[in-house]
């Protein structure tokens, strides 16, 4: 039985990025580039006034205040029509280039505003002033985002300067999400007792969602061989093979044995944690299969801890694991030693540090204690007990706990 740690490793080195797509700009928000982006042209493409203002010789200006003959008007956006001459100005925009004979731009705060055919600068005038020259932010050629980079608003920004209209992508990994077992209803069926709703189908294809995957939801395996063969085959056709419960020691628990029989090579079953002490980890081709426990809780633990990082790295991204922030509990924790324990926990911020409070039961089949989390509490293997006040890791779940109300 490999340790969490083991587990992880075994999966994360059964995984490599799937391939490139090309999309729209917008579409590739929250993607991950494919390829470097080097810079075609220079940024600014031509040196340019950085102030509402005149453009000036600095030489003119030595002795303040200075009058200048108005020559002529250079909106943003407008042409250069002629060149600053000795003892004159150009009116000159932010953003508009900037004419010959120009090396200054003097902000129309720094003058009596020349509403004639003159203006005085009140204000010294230093040579290269208030000018953003070419190339100053990016050169041709250079590298301007590294493949492997998540796209944000600051990328596409960049990306649009450039004119990237169509950029390389990583592509998105379809996931196929069974269920299995007799006892499984479909959503928006009647609950009766003894039945319970298929809701992990539900919770991972969300989560998919929120990693940017496509979820491919297969339904659900009854518990025999044939349903089970069916719906694997079929999921075996997509990217990843997701399955939930039916992967314990049950004399109805058929995941693997039939996972096997369709060519699904084991990595592992069964890993020293807590929730999620069942999951299995297989290969088909280089495909992943994921084998996680039904109960709802060990089904979402084990896909932050195990799945999510596995589809991240497909996805192309660098950085797939959550790094732990550390925390202090706020009450006594009792456990069995032996495995590594993730408890659910709600965690507040308190003097800028994270504290964190068990959400309440931590039987896997409880779902309101994951609901009233916003972390994991990773407890250590050897111990039985934790004491209030003891600093653990947490593994923060996507909320709003650095948030305030206001
Ligand atoms: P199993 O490992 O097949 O014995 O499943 C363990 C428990 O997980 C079952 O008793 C159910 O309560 C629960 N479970 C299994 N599948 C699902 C599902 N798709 N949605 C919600 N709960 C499930
Ligand atoms: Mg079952």
């Amino acid at each position: 039985m490999p340790t969490f740690e083991e587990a992880r490793k075994i999966i994360l080195d059964s995984v490599s990025p799937l391939g490139v797509e090309r999309v729209s700009l917008l579409d590739a928000v929250g993607r991950v580039i494919a390829e470097d982006i080097t810079a075609p042209w220079d940024m600014p493409l031509c040196d340019n006034s950085a102030m509402d203002g005149f453009a000036v010789r600095a030489a003119d200006c030595a002795a303040i205040p200075a009058t200048l003959r108005v020559t002529g008007y250079i909106p943003a956006g407008g042409e250069v029509a002629g060149s600053v001459e000795p003892g004159c100005a150009i009116r000159i925009m932010t953003g508009a280039p900037v004419p010959p004979g120009c090396d200054a731009i003097v902000p129309i705060e720094e003058t009596d505003g020349g509403a004639g055919e003159t203006v005085t600068v009140m204000g010294p005038v230093e040579l290269r002033q208030h000018i953003r020259f070419r190339g100053a932010d990016v050169s041709a050629g250079d590298l301007v985002i590294q493949a492997g980079t998540i796209i944000r608003p600051p990328e596409v920004s960049m990306l649009a300067s450039f004119g990237k209209a169509i950029v390389p992508v990583f592509r998105r990994a379809r996931v196929a999400v069974l269920s299995t077992g007799d006892e499984l209803m479909e959503l928006g069926e009647t609950p009766l007792p003894g039945k319970i709703v298929n809701s992990n189908a539900l919770s991972l294809a969300a989560s998919l969602k929120e990693l940017g995957a496509e979820p491919v939801i297969l339904g659900i395996a009854r518990d025999n061989r044939e349903s089970h063969m069916e719906k694997m085959a079929e999921g075996l056709k997509c990217d990843a093979l997701i399955t939930s419960a039916g992967v314990s020691a049950g004399d109805r628990d058929f995941v693997r044995e039939v996972l096997a029989e369709l060519g699904v090579e084991q990595r592992f079953w069964k890993v020293d944690i807590k929730p999620g002490g069942p999951t299995a980890f297989g290969v088909y081709g280089n495909r992943p299969v994921f084998s996680l426990p039904g109960n709802p809780v060990s089904t979402m633990v084990t896909f932050e801890e195990f799945v999510k990082p596995a589809l991240l790295r497909m996805m192309g991204h660098r950085r797939v694991i959550r790094s732990f922030v550390k925390g202090i509990l706020k009450e006594d924790v009792r456990k069995k030693a032996g495995k590594l324990n993730f408890i659910r926990v709600s965690i507040t911020v308190e003097n800028g540090r994270y504290v964190a409070s068990t959400s309440g039961n931590q039987h896997t089949a409880m779902l309101r204690t994951m609901v009233r989390a916003n972390a994991l509490a990773v407890l250590p293997r050897e111990t039985s007990f934790v004491p209030a006040g003891t600093e653990v890791d947490l593994h923060l779940l996507g909320s709003d706990v650095e948030m305030m109300e206001f």
